[in-house]
């Protein structure tokens, strides 16, 4: 394959030369990588990987896959040292749809307009679009995504499409030979989730450009014209097409909204845009763009991709560039945060509970094929747990495989390089607990960790985990999962203690120090039912003595935390502190 003889330190980006030579691991990535270079015939010019989103509303963690499968494929190309670039374009001149809930209906007035030309209902941004892409800028930068921006207002508005559009209105019986191939095959899906709800409405927003053709009835066919005009005189895309003068150019529309008749010209004026399959392609041609991933749905037959991909040539005489389809990212654990504010979550959401580089890695992890979901849970502890132990894989060269290969793409960048992580790993189901027991400060919480066996220098060591675990917990843990201790000891229950009871806490009572490690107690508190048994702490536990603990164990967590179970007993203890310990379990004289 063309590679042009580049030199490059990642043994990633070079293959085995032969069967003695240890296997390199490979991805998704590598692959689409390979198609990227492939589609620009070889590594001699700058190759394009687009990405593209209209920023109609809050970015979701399923879009995110659009910015993020495009940003690991211009990694892997800039590892191998052939120059690249992530073209991100931000489809602003696209226009606003629908007034969602929660917005003021008199919003409705603004449908037709270009999502940059809508005014932002909650007064912090110049404009609808840029109130969407402030916060996913945001997310990005903190994920070390970077971008070369394209607003396709200001490129529209720039004039920078004029050659391409008289193109494209030159070609227009072409254009709409293709259209009518491909409007025939078209199938409704019915959606499954709010998600495929939310990329359905997409297509069909592909399916207006059809649609406006549909129920045009004058015999010229301009309502199939693939450029629409936005109103000169109300701003709206409510336009209909009554004359088209191929000699000069002039192209005359009436707005069914204000009743505005005017004539702008193509090639002097910029005033409106292409239909958006045909919009498409023709970026593709005038960017030079090698690889564009799309949703599953781009890729189906009579989607925008497919018709593009045939426009492209015979419009532009292109190609279209390699693609790889997406699927959907699933969203769970959100019960708590959905009552709250409701809305389906957004990266920044994410990053709230995930560290950067582990949210990358649930998007480079899987095939872009594949599904997922981000699950805000009790799953999130599991995550960290598996995104520990894979570091520590990591660690050792010998074990480089395509799992290492997937945390080495999530962990770090050429431009920002290795992605903040904490200088001391400390189990975030350990932060989480004690976040949870202590429901205390940022400096409480690091000085209890150091008590359960963390060292660290400061709290700064256990960031931007510990923030992590501390929005986690207040946020996303449902309060019948939360630990309360009790405020003052459970009367009731102290002074109903059978003989046994009465004998175990006593014997942790005396034993227990003023200032508590974690390893003291966590041997005492296994250890107390061995001593009234007659063992000593360190003995193995007979069938007996562990019948016991569970019931020792049982009676702690009533007279520390009133539930049946709770974090980790020694956790537990050293967070609550010796004073804490000794008011809740000392039976009432
Ligand atoms: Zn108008």
């Amino acid at each position: 394959m063309a590679r042009g003889g580049r030199a490059s330190s990642d043994p990633a980006a070079e293959r085995p030369a032969d069967r003695d030579t240890p296997r390199v691991p490979t991805d998704w990535v590598t692959r689409a990588a390979d198609d990227a270079i492939r589609h620009a015939g070889g590594t001699d010019r700058l190759i394009t990987c687009a990405s593209g989103a209209s920023p109609s509303g809050p970015v979701h963690l399923g879009n995110l896959r659009e910015f993020l499968t495009v940003h690991f494929v211009a990694e892997e190309i800039r590892r191998r040292g052939v120059p690249v670039r992530h073209l991100h374009s931000w489809d602003d001149y696209d226009r606003f749809r629908k007034v969602p809930a929660g917005v003021d209906p008199s919003w409705a007035e603004h449908i037709g307009r270009p999502l940059s030309a809508v005014p932002d209902p909650w007064g912090c941004h110049d404009s609808w679009a840029t109130h969407f892409k402030a916060p996913l800028q945001a997310a990005l930068a903190e994920m070390g995504v970077e971008m070369e921006e394209v607003s396709q207002t200001e490129r529209y508005r720039a004039g920078a499409y004029r050659d391409e559009i008289l193109t494209a209105v030159r070609h227009r019986d072409r254009i709409e030979a293709v259209l009518a191939r491909f409007r025939t095959k078209k199938a409704a899906p019915t959606p499954e989730s709010e998600q495929e709800a939310a990329a359905l409405e997409d297509s069909v927003a592909d399916a207006d450009d059809d649609l406006a053709a549909d129920t045009g009835s004058d015999s010229a066919g301009w309502a199939r014209f693939p450029y629409k005009p936005y109103c000169r005189e109300c701003g709206r895309d409510t336009t209909e097409v009554t004359a088209y003068d191929d000699e000069s150019t002039d192209l005359s529309y009436t707005c069914a909204v204000c009743g505005f008749a005017g004539v702008t010209n193509l090639a002097t004026q910029s005033e409106g845009k292409l239909v958006w399959k045909v919009d498409w392609p023709m970026r593709w041609s005038v960017e030079g763009v090698d690889f564009e991933p799309g949703g599953v749905d781009h890729a189906s037959p009579g989607s925008s991709y497919t018709v593009g991909k045939e426009l492209v040539k015979d419009v532009y005489g292109a190609r279209a560039p390699s693609f790889v389809g997406y699927s959907f990212v699933g969203v769970a654990g959100m019960a708590k945060m959905s009552s709250s504010r409701g809305g389906v979550p957004t990266a920044a959401d994410a990053l709230k509970v995930l560290e950067a580089p582990i949210l990358r890695w649930l998007y480079v992890r899987r095939q872009p094929k594949q599904a997922f979901t981000v699950d805000f849970g009790p799953e999130v502890v599991r995550l960290y747990d598996e995104w520990d132990s894979l570091g520590r894989k990591a660690a050792d060269p010998a074990r480089r495989d395509a799992q290492v290969l997937a945390f080495e793409r999530a962990s770090a960048t050429a431009a920002a390089g290795t992605l903040p992580t904490p200088t001391v790993v400390v189990p975030f189901r350990v932060l989480s607990s004690v976040a949870d027991v202590t429901a205390g400060s940022a400096e409480q919480i690091g000085r209890i960790v150091e008590h359960v066996g963390h060292r660290h220098d400061s709290v700064a060591d256990l960031e931007p985990r510990l923030s992590k675990a501390m929005t986690w917990t207040a946020e996303f843990v449902p309060a019948e999962d939360r630990t309360t201790v009790r405020s003052t000891p459970d009367v009731e229950r102290l002074t109903a203690l059978d003989e046994d009871e009465e004998l175990w806490l006593a014997q942790l009572l005396d034993r227990l120090p003023d200032d508590l490690d974690l390893d003291a107690v966590t041997s005492l508190v296994y250890g107390v039912p061995k001593l009234t048994r007659g063992l000593g702490l360190d003995d193995a536990p007979t069938e007996q003595v562990k019948a016991d603990q569970k019931k020792f164990f049982g009676l702690l967590y009533r007279l520390l935390v009133a539930a049946d179970r709770g974090p980790r007993l020694p956790t537990l203890i050293v967070a609550l502190g010796a004073d804490t310990v000794r008011t809740l379990l000392t039976p009432p004289r």
